[in-house]
């Protein structure tokens, strides 16, 4: 087990099968949290639940699926009595090199996954949490989220609606007790950036080893970090130092989205 213990602690993470969402699911578990993995073919996640060693269950979860959603987080709380993190993290890619080109339902799928998917689950949770008056809700935004990435816009697009609705969540969810972060894992070697040409000759100290997404998640799932509710959190940030300045960032508005005016004056 890490040196966090989250035994007590239910948690669902999404797209749990591969890549990121996986790392994430076999991290909490290893910490001690029971985990429920969700994957489009819940088939996939075998490998996970046989690592989980007791701790990790399966769910039929497309985030896209509003049933199916209902099922996965009402099922978890009937099973488990609570749901004290839930994890977004599902998401597809998506752009053409001219950004205009991307056919519309292409461009729109990537929305519905990235920004629908999110919210259906943060929904299904609000119901649950707000009772409790307990939870977390992580996240997994970008940073590619915060500038313009001409090749990857609708990917681009729904990072940055997911940022600010995540803003808005974390401000009115504040008030029930409900702790929430948008995070970004960096930039991982996983399916999603296998084949894209851009990263080709993005030298290998740029890339973040994708344990630290797991790590961060484990890390906010303490509630070590709950000042930085509705803060924006790199896996290559320092948590430490962060907290440590937890005010300062607040006071500040720092670490989210903001538009910089320019001064008329
Ligand atoms: P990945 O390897 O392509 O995995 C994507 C996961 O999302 C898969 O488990 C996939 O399930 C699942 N998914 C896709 N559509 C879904 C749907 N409709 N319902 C449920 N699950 C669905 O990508 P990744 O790199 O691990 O990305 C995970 C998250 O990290 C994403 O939100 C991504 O935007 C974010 N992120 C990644 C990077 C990076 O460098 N890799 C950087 C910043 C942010 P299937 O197996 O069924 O397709």
């Amino acid at each position: 087990m890490s040196a966090v213990d989250l035994s007590g602690q239910v948690a669902l993470v999404t797209g749990a099968n591969r890549g990121i969402g996986r790392q994430i699911a076999s991290a909490l578990a290893a910490a001690g949290a029971q985990v429920v993995a969700g994957a489009r073919d819940p088939d996939t996640l075998e490998a996970l639940i046989a690592a989980g060693d007791g701790r990790c269950e399966a769910v039929a979860l497309d985030v896209t699926n509003d049933a199916q959603v209902l099922a996965a987080v009402d099922g978890t709380v009937a099973k488990h009595g609570h749901l004290d993190l839930l994890v977004n993290n599902a998401g597809i890619g998506g752009g053409t090199e001219l950004p205009w080109e991307t056919p519309i339902d292409e461009w729109w799928a990537v929305q519905e996954v990235n920004v629908r998917g999110v919210y259906a689950c943060t929904q299904a949770a609000m119901r649950h949490m707000t009772k409790q008056k307990s939870g977390r809700i992580i996240d997994v935004g970008s940073l590619v989220g915060t500038y313009p990435m001409p090749a990857a816009a609708p990917y681009a697009a729904s990072k940055c609606a997911l940022f600010r609705w995540n803003s808005c969540l974390a401000i009115a969810a504040a008030d029930y007790g409900v702790s929430v972060f948008i995070i970004s894992p960096g930039l991982v070697a996983t399916d999603m950036t296998a084949d894209v040409d851009l990263f080709d000759n993005i030298p290998a100290d740029q890339w973040t080893p994708i344990e630290k997404t797991g790590a961060l998640v484990v890390d906010l799932a303490s509630g070590r970090a709950d000042s930085l509710a509705g803060r924006f959190i790199h896996a290559e940030d320092d948590l430490d130092v962060l907290i440590a300045n937890a005010d300062q960032i607040i006071e500040q508005n720092l670490q989210t989205l903001g538009m910089n005016f320019f001064d008329e004056a």
